[in-house]
């Protein structure tokens, strides 16, 4: 087999991994990209009190963080533990159960954001 074809079975054996997130060939894999982008957003975090379900239990929800999606997670966890209470993140959303919105306003002032409380 002459070289150019030894080179260009190697090269197409590269181009065939995969990767396991997205199942994308590795070459237009996005994954990192997009645990690493921020959230489209102005730079502002809002911060509101919602009701939600029959039971009209409250959640203080947070959102625009201006941290990547990776991290949000992480920030989750530390604004469950500033308030005492459960929570979710999902889709760039942080939800802390029970109404902590100056509790939760206050840890993310200290980072140097500016925050705003949203909605009622
Ligand atoms: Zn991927």
């Amino acid at each position: 087999m002459p070289m150019s074809d030894l080179g260009r079975l190697v090269y197409s054996t590269d181009a065939g991994r995969m990767c396991p997130e997205c199942r994308q060939p590795a070459a237009r894999c996005r994954c990192r990209e997009a645990a690493q982008a921020l959230p489209a957003g102005d730079g502002v975090v809002r911060v509101s009190r919602q009701t939600k379900g029959r039971g009209g239990k409250a959640v203080t929800v947070v959102t625009g963080l201006p941290v990547p999606v990776a991290e949000l997670p992480e920030w989750g966890k530390k604004l469950k533990t500033a308030c005492g209470s459960g929570g979710t993140v999902k889709d760039g959303t942080i939800e802390v159960q029970g109404d902590h919105v100056p509790r939760i306003m206050a840890v993310l002032q200290a980072q140097g954001w500016t925050v705003k409380r949203s909605g009622g």
